[in-house]
Order: structure tokens, then sequence, then C-alpha cells
């Protein structure tokens, strides 16, 4: 009986063996044949899968919740970009702070390989003395900006991978379909909120782009994130505005630290309504996970807050 019952086991991890042997190139090929993108933060990393579904692997390196603008690569992004078949970033000064983006790439030699998703972009400048010729980062914040970012991304994906052409090109046309319903929607909100109250208070100055596009005042503590932050001359500036035109709600984004804008609402009694997603989507499994999502919270909470919702 014994010896029965090891012939028997020495068979079955036989026939083990033989599987995984014969499984693993298989799975391996399976893998390999997936296009190896890394993108430097998160928004980006959303509307590339949409776009390339099963036939990308996405390696997205600022962490969700953080900002993208000041960042320093950890080891296992220097080994993503190293393998990686496409490089997608914002550009528009987003990834500047430190140089850390073009130092990664350059040192990696990917030049050749790395796209600007904002590519045909019709650029907004900073306001602020001194830093007029830089452009503001922004543009995805305008649903139509979205929706080219996403046409550059299928256009890469088809280059680099001509088999799936015809899938990328249908998944671009179903998500364009769905962020320009988000888009009507948007417009529909903004405008049924009292013209005098649509004025939108965030901490960095993230929403020219949103508000050129919707029609609504954009004012901030800081104008980018690589500024100081809430400075004396700032929070002064911010004070009286909200306290002159009669601020309905402020927001903060999900990306930065809440404190100042804590201490505007104290020092004006206007609240914060609620957070806000710009440079960031929140944590997978949480409301605003995707770039679609992020917007659509956006769009209620300013709706509702501006109109005067608790
Ligand atoms: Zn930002």
């Amino acid at each position: 009986m014994k010896l029965k019952r090891l012939a028997l086991a020495a068979v079955l991890a036989a026939l083990f063996l033989l599987i995984t042997a014969c499984a693993s190139p298989k799975e391996e090929a399976a893998a390999s044949n997936k296009l190896k993108v890394v993108t430097t933060y998160s928004i980006i990393a959303d509307i590339v899968e949409n776009i390339g579904k099963d036939h990308v692997e996405v390696y997205s390196m600022v962490p969700r919740g953080t900002d993208p603008h000041l960042y320093d690569p950890k080891p296992n992004d220097t080994q993503a970009v190293e393998k990686a078949d496409l490089v997608f970033y914002n550009g528009l000064n987003l990834e500047t702070g430190k140089g850390w983006f073009d130092k990664l790439i350059k040192n990696s030699r990917k030049e050749e390989a790395s796209f600007m998703v904002s590519e045909g972009v019709s650029p907004i400048h900073l306001s602020e003395k001194g830093k007029e010729s830089e452009e503001d980062p922004h543009a995805w914040l305008n649903i139509q900006n979205g929706i080219l970012y996403a046409q550059n991304i299928e256009k890469e994906l088809s280059k680099k991978d001509p088999q799936n052409k015809t899938t990328y090109q249908k998944n671009l046309k179903a998500y364009t379909e769905k962020l320009q319903q988000l888009d009507t929607e948007a417009q529909k909100k903004i405008d049924s909120i009292p013209k005098n109250d649509r004025i939108l208070v965030t901490s960095e100055g993230a929403f020219k782009y949103f508000a050129q596009r919707y029609g609504l005042t954009a004012e901030y503590i800081w104008e980018i994130n690589t500024d100081n932050q809430g400075t004396p001359s700032q929070m002064t500036r911010i004070n009286s505005i909200v306290k002159d035109k009669n601020v309905k709600a402020l927001f903060v984004e999900t990306s930065v630290s809440p404190k100042t804008m804590e201490s505007v609402s104290r020092q004006t009694g206007v609240d914060i309504y609620s957070k806000i997603f710009t440079d960031s989507l929140a944590d997978k499994g949480q409301e605003g996970d995707t770039y679609y999502d992020m917007l659509k919270w956006n769009i209620n909470h300013i709706y509702e807050g501006l109109n005067g919702k608790k």
C-alpha cells in the first residue's frame, strides 16, 4: 500500500512539473506581449488604462494623494522607466520641481520613448510677477483637454503596437463619448450657480483651465505648488477676496496639506465645503479613484457648495 501511494505521489509530482513547465513560457509570453507603460502620475495612468485596457501594463510613479510637482524618484521608478516601452508625462511645467523627471529620463536614455500627453493644448500661463512665461500645468481639469490627452495616448499606443490599433481606437471612441457627456453635465451645473457666486477658492491655483472652460473665477492661496505656500501676503490677499466677494464655500485639494485652507476658513468664517481633486486620484477603491470619477466628484461638489448647500 505504502509503495503504491508513493508511486502515485511521484506520478502526480511529475505531472505537476510537466504542467507548470508547459504553462510558464506561455504566461511569460502573454505578459511580455503587453506594452509596458510608465506614467508620471495617477491621472495619466488611468487614461492609459482606459485606452489600452488588457494590452497595457501601467506603472505610475508619483503615489496617489501626493504632489507630482515635486517628487524624488525611487529605485523602483528608475527600473520601471528603464524597462518601459512608452513613458507618458504631462509636461506644461508639471514635473519640473528640481527637474526630477528630466533627470530620470536622461539618465535612463528614454528620451525617444517619452511623450507629452498635453501636446496640442492651448497653454494658460502663470500670472504671478516674474513667472508670466511659465505654463500652468493643470490642463486636464478642462475635460476637452482630457479628451486630447486620450487622443495623444491612443496615437502612441497604436504606433508602438499596430496589431491592436483598432482596439485602441474603439476604446478611445467609447471613452471620449463618456467624457463628452460629463463635459455637458459640468456646463449645465456651473450655469445653474448664481453668477456672483461662481468663485472657486482652492489652495493651489489649479483651476485656471477649468474656470476658462466652464465660466467661473478661480481664486487661490498660492499660484502653483512649487511656490512658498501660505505666506503672510498670500493669506492677506485671499482673506480679503473671500470677504469682499462674499465667497460661499472653500475647497481643499486631496494632494496638499489642508492646514493653510483651514486657517483661511477660521479667519474668514467661511466653511471648507469638501475636498476636491486636482493633481492626484483617490486611492483605488475610494470615490474619485479614476479620472472620470474625480471630475464628477469635483463638478457635483462645486455645484452643491457654491449653491449654498450645507
Ligand atoms: Zn498642481
